[in-house]
């Protein structure tokens, strides 16, 4: 019992009982009863039973720098008392939100000078979505209604976010897609390559953006949008050929290029946006979750001169009550002073990505591991019961995923799943003596699961 609460058990029969937990199956959770997390230290965290846990996912892709940062907490408590909230819909604005804008357009690249602020990663895409319709529109060209997206990306759960992302359980539910939405297939060499080099294929992945803005009529498609490397799908890293190709699509068809940025910005990649490590020139940015570590909820919208000028010929109908909340924006900007000043985003590119490189892939000599990928601070490892053949399990995909991501969880230490990949993403701030406490527990991880497959038959 680590602190002043009750008992587990009693804590886990009341969250079945009242709590709606997101994308979770509430009766298989009721049965199990949820870890309980109850404080949090850098890259540690506690649970009510008093455990440690080293948390390789930062959250949900978010604490680039860290837990228990108290400037953080100290610049929300300021803002509170001085202005807890005001809104800027009615030609009126506050000093967060400015100096927020200010400082997000000196670090993004090109001319991304402009910042719409939202709630969150899911609304600044939906955003994003009636932004490039609107410009399109103001524009006179209306039938540009069209955008394109990818299988197995991620871009939120709302409406617009869920439709955009390419998860098809998202579309399971709710009538999604939307319409106007169209998708092309991910360029996951592992999994969908076959025969061809991953050079070879990351220019054929390219090319289906080419052929959907053919097949709907180039003077009707919008914008692309995607994330640099997909984290939610598995942290799928496109062959190198893959982004020049797309840059050079979008380029020829004057279309718009939407780069959601909410995992890869702020210094997950080793420099503050992906598109620096990966040179892509997007017209619109998407960010949330690591612009401001998560302490509390932000989304933003970074636009070029050229779509802030279009959009602010009229009068956009859009906004939240919440739009450059006032609070998030003070945090946000107390953690991108910690970003820079303590030098966290040069430290990642030249000393700890680098490290954490080394050791993971490592990894790849396991029997259970094939490819073992990386960008910056985030990384995965496909399982596999043949590393030739690139073969999947003759089990359901994640069966095997989820008997791995058990042990961890049981190992005190946090990877997640996706399907039969698993992921880290850990703080930014880690050490080379955490990491390699993340390595050693990954390995023992990794090592049960494949002594628990094997005698439940599914090494197959
Ligand atoms: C998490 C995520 C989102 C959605 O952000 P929320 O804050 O959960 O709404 C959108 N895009 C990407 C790439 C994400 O990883």
């Amino acid at each position: 019992m680590s602190d002043n609460h009750l008992p587990t058990a009693e804590l886990q029969m009341l969250d079945a009982a009242h709590h709606m937990h997101p994308f979770t199956n509430g009766d298989e959770l009721e049965k199990k009863g949820a870890r309980i997390i109850t404080k949090s230290s850098g890259v540690w965290l506690t649970d009510s039973e008093g455990e440690e846990i080293l948390d390789a996912m930062a959250g949900l892709w978010c604490v680039n720098i860290g837990y228990g940062r108290d400037e953080l907490a100290d610049a929300a408590a300021r803002q509170m008392k001085q202005l807890p909230f005001y809104n800027t819909f009615f030609q009126t604005s506050h000093v967060p939100a400015i100096m927020l804008a200010k400082k997000l357009a000196e670090i993004a690249p090109g001319d991304l000078n402009h910042v719409f602020f939202n709630g969150s990663g899911s609304d600044s895409n939906d955003t994003n979505l009636r932004m490039v319709r609107h410009y399109w529109e103001a524009k006179g060209e209306p039938e540009r209604f069209n955008v394109i997206s990818r299988w197995n990306g991620y871009h939120g759960s709302t409406m617009g976010g869920g439709s955009l992302g390419g998860m098809k359980g998202i579309h399971a539910q709710g009538g999604l897609p939307i319409p106007g939405i169209h998708h092309i297939d991910q360029p996951d060499w592992w999994s969908e390559g076959g025969d061809m080099t991953p050079e070879e294929f990351g220019i054929a992945r390219a090319q289906l953006l080419e052929e959907k803005i053919l097949e709907l009529g180039p003077e009707t498609v919008a914008a692309f949008i995607a994330e640099p490397v997909q984290g939610a799908g598995g942290v799928i890293v496109a062959p190198d050929s893959y982004w020049p190709e797309i840059q050079r699509i979008v380029k020829k068809y004057g279309i718009l290029l939407i780069v959601d940025e909410v995992i890869t910005g702020f210094g997950r990649t080793g420099n503050w946006f992906g598109c620096e490590t990966l040179d892509i020139q997007p017209d619109i940015m998407t960010c949330a979750k690591g612009i401001t570590s998560g302490y509390i909820p932000l989304g933003a919208s970074l636009l070029s001169d050229e779509i802030a000028s279009v959009i602010n010929g009229d009068e956009f109908a859009h906004g939240y009550t919440y739009s450059g909340h006032p609070v998030a924006c003070a945090v946000a900007l107390e953690n991108i002073r910690i970003l820079e000043e303590e030098g966290i985003v040069d430290r990642v590119g030249s000393e700890i990505a680098p490290y954490l490189k080394e050791k993971w892939e490592t990894l790849a000599d396991h029997p259970l591991v094939g490819e073992a990928k990386i960008v910056g601070m985030m990384a995965s490892v496909a399982l596999t019961p043949n590393k030739e053949t690139r073969a999947k399990f003759a089990a359901s995909a994640g069966t095997v995923g989820y008997i791995c991501r058990e042990r961890c969880f049981k190992n005190n230490l946090i990877m997640r799943h996706v399907g039969d990949r698993m992921v880290i993403s850990p703080p930014l701030t880690i050490t080379k003596e955490e990491i390699d406490i993340l390595i050693e527990r990954a390995r023992l991880s990794l090592d049960e699961a494949f002594e628990q497959i094997k005698a439940e038959g599914l090494y197959e």
